[in-house]
């Protein structure tokens, strides 16, 4: 058996969580209570393999988002007090309960989004390593800086900016709350989560295991629901002071209005369309591996996957024959076999866009080299593809596709594929490969991304900053970065006594004119 079990075993556990969870219903969790919306409406939650029923939802709304967002105001008064060692125990206790269930996380988050076992035992060891990662950093969270003058000890401070929103996203739902939850506890903050509607089960989990590990009531609070209303609400509640989004980047832009009028804080960590350059001096081997890796795992449905891959002329045909070989043998299948290395995708509207781009693929005039087709006749299962001969002004190399889909552009020089690489409207990620030194950095120094790995597929060290530029984002998470968007910064300037204030008033009296005294 594997780390990730047998696909009977995985079975077996699923059939057990249908009955023992899903078939009860999946709850809001407020104030510490699990409750129903207070307008009673729920919504279905289906599986990606054939579309099936798989739990009843309740449905939140502006109601539940203002009980939600007044349990964490209330729960934050007390939460914020907590010194930083105990809020240290409390994320460990999380971190603990997360390896012991990270069976049944995996198994929930296959089921509920189509996403292969394999990768999701590693995406819930990630959920608890950042609990942990954030845990160690919770009495430090409020220190600053000394900053002292000839006449004054000035120092800051950091403290919790209050309650805030985290919405989050369909895809490694489980471990991308982690992400936005874990900091904002560690520094403090409350939270009222509105997760996304097509993958609702495995963060009622996370509320289930953060309430038993010993986080007070109301710290955590959970509302399910469509963004439009519940999504939406939160965004506007005066209460909440911050909204933590991962998403698209259209909704982000629906949010910072949403937002405006209670003038939130905003982080957005939104799409990508990013770029890993091949250049002829690489090691094309290792770069096949991260190159076949970064668009083809998670299903694709990831927003640092490098779904353009730009290759050097000369090597073009031969790199590009070699990653339609391999996506050709890519195993696509049931998520609950560890054999399997794409599962179906979360839901048939995303299903049917990501199928429309093998259409358009074709409309534009670039070549279907491998897939392009659905896997069997139920379900959201798609072919791994890859569209040569594609160009940069193309959709299918400007908009973000989110499925196992490549779009390979060759490029002649490093100005070529710089302009290449920078051309579309996102900047979240890049990926360099050459053994040029000295390239390596120009490149990196001239690429419009967040985050850019050279010779490497994407490596996550916790502390370093992650976040894009131009349409994927504002702000940055990781290590340090996560507390300045979860607190405020407070200088405090105390004298020494030796500085000298100026003095007004203190001349004769003013000579005041006879208008000026009303006469
Ligand atoms: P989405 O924007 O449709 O939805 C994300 C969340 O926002 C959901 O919970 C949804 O209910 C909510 N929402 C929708 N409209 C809202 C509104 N008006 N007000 C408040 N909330 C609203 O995104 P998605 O389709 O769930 O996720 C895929 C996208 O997420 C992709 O674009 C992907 O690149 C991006 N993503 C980015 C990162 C990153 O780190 N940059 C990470 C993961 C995913």
């Amino acid at each position: 058996m594997t780390q990730s079990g047998t696909a009977q075993t995985n079975h077996d556990l699923a059939a057990q969580l249908r009955d023992s969870r899903l078939s009860k219903g999946i709850q809001h969790f407020i104030g510490g209570q699990w409750v129903n919306g207070q307008a009673g409406k729920t919504f279905d939650t289906h599986s990606p393999v054939d579309n099936g029923f798989l739990a009843k939802v309740a449905e939140g709304d502006a109601q539940d988002i203002d009980r939600a967002a007044k349990a964490a105001w209330e729960a934050f008064q007390t939460w914020r007090e907590v010194g930083g060692a105990e809020r240290r125990r409390v994320l460990h206790n999380i971190a603990n309960l997360i390896e012991k269930r990270s069976s049944e996380i995996a198994v929930l988050e296959s089921m509920d989004t189509g996403q292969a076992i394999r990768f999701m035992k590693s995406a819930a060891a990630r959920g608890a390593e950042n609990f942990r990662f954030y845990a160690d950093l919770a009495p430090s969270a409020n220190d600053g800086q000394s900053l002292p003058t000839p006449d004054f000890i000035n120092y800051s401070i950091r403290q919790p900016i209050g309650p805030v929103g985290v919405i989050t996203p369909w895809n490694t739902p489980f471990m991308l709350s982690t992400w936005k939850i874990a900091p904002a506890l560690a520094a403090g903050c409350t939270v009222v989560h509105k997760p996304a509607e097509w993958s609702p089960v495995s963060a009622t989990l996370l509320a289930e295991i953060m309430d038993e590990a010993g986080l007070p009531k109301g710290v955590h609070n959970l509302v399910h629901g469509f963004g439009e209303s519940a999504g939406k609400a939160l965004t506007e509640h005066p209460l909440i002071k911050a909204v933590a989004f991962v998403g698209e980047t259209t909704t982000g832009s629906h949010i910072m209005r949403q937002g405006a009028d209670t003038l939130k804080r905003v982080h957005f960590e939104l799409g990508g369309k990013n770029p890993v350059v091949v250049f002829d001096d690489a090691d094309l081997d290792k770069a096949l591996d991260a190159v076949v890796f970064m668009i083809y795992s998670l299903n694709g449905e990831r927003c640092t996957s490098s779904s353009r891959v730009l290759i050097q002329q000369g090597i073009y045909d031969e790199f590009t024959r070699r990653i339609a070989q391999r996506a050709a043998k890519i195993r696509v299948g049931d998520p609950l076999d560890p054999e399997t290395e794409v599962g179906p995708l979360v839901h048939p509207r995303h299903f049917d866009k990501v199928m429309s781009y093998f259409g358009c693929a074709r409309e534009e005039g670039a070549t279907i080299a491998e897939g392009g087709v659905r896997v069997g006749d139920k379900g959201n299962f798609v072919r791994p593809t890859l569209f040569t001969g594609a160009r940069n002004d193309m959709k299918i190399a400007q908009e973000e596709i989110f499925g196992p889909v490549l779009t390979a552009i060759p490029f002649g020089d490093e100005a070529d594929a710089l302009s290449i690489a920078n051309g579309v409207a996102y900047g979240l990620a890049g990926y360099l490969w050459t053994t040029d030194v000295t390239r390596a950095h120009r490149f990196a120094h001239g690429l419009e991304a967040g985050m850019i790995w050279v010779n490497s597929e994407n490596v996550r060290h916790l502390p370093t900053p992650f976040g894009g530029v131009k349409n994927s984002g504002i702000g940055r998470d990781g290590g340090d970065y996560s507390f300045e968007f979860y607190m405020e910064t407070k200088n405090i300037a105390i004298s020494l006594g030796t500085h000298k204030t100026a003095r007004l008033g203190v001349n004769a009296a003013p000579r005041v004119t006879k208008e000026e005294a009303g006469e």
